[in-house]
């Protein structure tokens, strides 16, 4: 693995230093760090840690074996993951460098990944934190005259290997637990406070879930909300499928994914597979669903950027159809990487 940090220079960091002026674009003066990730690099007074106020995004890399870039990388889904990064960012009101910024970090530590591992996929973590407790501005904006002065948080790209258990979960499919989140589906607009459908760093409630699951011999879980809708898993989007026979004896595929105004984060996995289906004449339809409609459609997926599509075969110990056809389909859907449209109330 390989890590890049984004960091101002010595010279230009503190209130006082040259800011990053609004003019050249925030963070442009940011310049790129390659380091060892097993080495020390996090302050114990970054807020990240000691509070999980941060924010990420996790995206693959696929290896390309072109004949003039033997070790380069694409990174799928580049551009929906660096705009739901600024979406988070500008939730939690945390500055951070330009999108720019964060392409050409990525760049650096693949290039450098592929020193090591020539030919592999990878895992492109981006964290954005609120950075060190007193830091200028408190981890709050930096206004000065010129605009917005140096960046207060901390901001990395974590580059590693795919591990091996995503594939095997991919075939084997998901015994999923239905678990109780605990708001209901109007709370994201109530109380923006709590950040739903944001990828925040406090996912230690989400990764709970997972454990708790796994304590009763199931693989992930669906969370509802307590007026009883599907929300997502504690990692990935849902998707279910209907085949809706059609009146010149044919069938047509209807694809659902759970409303995004009920608190959940949006997916850009279920954004590309919307495009692609949109374009093969799939019906698309947003929830509100219910596990009943999980229990009667023809088939259910998980789906997020690492694990990709991956179908649900229990749920509750109950076991729900299978369509291996609607398996491949979608995940060609997803490796054509279309960009989302503006498809429907998720898009
Ligand atoms: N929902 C949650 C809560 C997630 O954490 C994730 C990804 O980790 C997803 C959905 C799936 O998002 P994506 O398809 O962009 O990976």
């Amino acid at each position: 693995s390989v890590v890049v940090f984004l960091e101002h220079s010595e010279h230009d960091a503190g209130p006082a230093g040259p800011a990053a002026g609004a003019g050249s674009g925030v963070g442009s003066g940011l310049r790129l760090r390659v380091a060892d990730p097993r080495l020390p690099a996090l302050l114990v007074t970054d807020q990240g840690a000691t509070r999980g106020d941060g924010v990420f995004e996790t995206m693959t890399a696929v290896a390309t074996a072109g004949p003039t870039d033997a070790t380069g990388h694409r990174v799928r889904k580049e551009d929906s993951h660096l705009e739901r990064l600024a979406s988070s960012a500008g939730a939690l009101q945390i500055p951070i460098p330009p999108a720019e910024t964060w392409r050409r970090a990525a760049t650096a530590g693949l290039q450098a990944f592929a020193q090591g591992s020539p030919g592999a996929d990878a895992v492109v973590k981006l964290v954005a934190t609120r950075g060190p407790e007193g830091a200028p501005g408190g981890g709050h904006y930096v206004r000065d005259a010129a605009g917005v002065g140096p960046l207060p948080g901390t901001y990395w790209v974590l580059v590693s290997p795919v591990s091996e258990g995503m594939a095997g979960a991919r075939e084997r499919g998901l015994k999923v637990l239905l678990l109780d989140r605990g708001f209901d589906s109007g709370i994201a607009e109530r109380a923006p406070w709590l950040l739903m459908g944001t990828k925040s760093l406090s996912y230690a409630v989400n990764m709970a879930a997972l454990r708790h699951a796994a304590s009763q011999g199931a693989d992930d879980v669906i969370f509802t909300s307590s007026d009883g809708k599907v929300l997502e898993g504690p990692t990935s989007t849902v998707l279910l499928a209907r085949r809706i026979p059609q009146p010149d004896g044919t069938e047509r595929v209807e694809l659902i994914t759970p409303l995004r105004s009920s608190g959940i984060l949006p997916g850009t996995s279920q954004g590309t597979i919307f495009a692609a289906a949109a374009q093969s004449g799939w019906a698309l339809g947003y929830g509100p669903l219910e596990p009943a409609d999980l229990f009667d459609a023809d088939a259910v997926w998980l789906v997020s950027s690492v694990r990709m599509v991956a179908p649900v075969t229990h749920l509750d110990g109950e076991e729900l159809p299978q369509d291996a056809g609607l398996t491949e389909q979608l995940n060609a859907f997803l490796a054509e990487d279309l960009a989302p449209g503006d498809h429907g109330p998720n898009g």
